[in-house]
């Protein structure tokens, strides 16, 4: 079933009225005939299963809400994923994997070796308008309840003094704290643990000066492993490493 985020006004009781541009996509690209079904989601992490009952004027759509439940996409665990900035479409694929996978919310993260900066105001606008799209886009296909937040950039520091949560900061020279071990030591002390918190570095890593500072703000350093990934396998691994350890990837 297709599905799509609609502004909450879209939906007055039982009746949808989809966005002109919903409706063309609805008619002309996808085709969806009267009396076909679809998914709707108003961003509330609850799912609408919606009849498509006329085209007004022959354009906006018009649905009834048939069933309305809550999404059994969303993860019960919050991830927060702090990512340095990457080169090219590389960041593209970390929101949108990372989405699929169950990250509730993404930092991109300006640190001592990133290579792209913040830029002006409008060049910031203008990646963050596509930032968005891909995780609104990664989330109808995947079947969350919730578009991922996108928070503002920051810097390495700010990102690591605002955590709250419990943190992990994955990296290539840590040689004696694995992955796997902190979490079981993590639950053993919180269970179900309900946010969470992971830094990832750009291309180049992270200085042995910004794994310091974060260790002294409770940040702990892990390695994923012998093998040194790329940031944005690191990104997905690590994810998907706390999403299976925690029962939240088909347990
Ligand atoms: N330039 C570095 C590698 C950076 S990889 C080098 O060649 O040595 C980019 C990011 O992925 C790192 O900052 C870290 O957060 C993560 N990463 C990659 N491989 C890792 C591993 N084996 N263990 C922990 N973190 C890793």
């Amino acid at each position: 079933m297709h599905r799509f985020f609609l502004p909450s006004d879209s939906i007055d009781g039982s009746v949808v009225r989809f966005p002109d541009s919903t409706s063309r996509q609805l008619s002309r690209v996808l085709r969806v005939q009267i009396g076909e079904k679809v998914a709707v989601l108003d961003n509330t992490g609850w799912e609408y299963e919606v009849t498509l009952t006329n085209f007004l004027d022959n354009q906006s759509a018009l649905g009834h809400v048939e069933e309305s439940r809550l999404c059994p996409g969303e993860p019960n665990l919050h991830i927060t994923l702090n990512q340095c900035v990457l080169k090219g479409s590389s960041f593209d694929l970390v929101l949108q994997k990372c989405t699929e996978v169950g990250v509730s919310s993404f930092v991109p993260v300006y640190s001592e070796r990133t290579i792209p900066n913040m830029g002006t105001n409008s060049a910031q606008s203008r990646r963050e308008c596509r930032w968005r799209r891909i995780l609104t886009e990664a989330a109808e296909q995947s079947g969350r309840g919730l578009i991922p937040t996108l928070n503002q950039g920051i810097d390495f520091r700010t990102a690591c003094k605002k955590v709250s949560d419990t943190a992990i900061i994955p990296w290539e020279e840590e040689r004696s704290t694995g992955l796997q071990g902190v979490l079981r030591e993590i639950k053993s002390v919180e269970d179900p643990l309900s946010r969470m918190e992971i830094f990832i570095g750009p291309e180049g890593g992270f200085s042995t000066f910004e794994i310091d500072y974060a260790r002294s703000l409770g940040i702990i350093p892990v390695s994923l492993g012998a093998r040194i990934l790329r940031a944005e396998t690191a990104a997905i691994a690590s994810v998907s490493g706390v999403m299976y350890e925690l029962g939240l990837l088909g347990g």
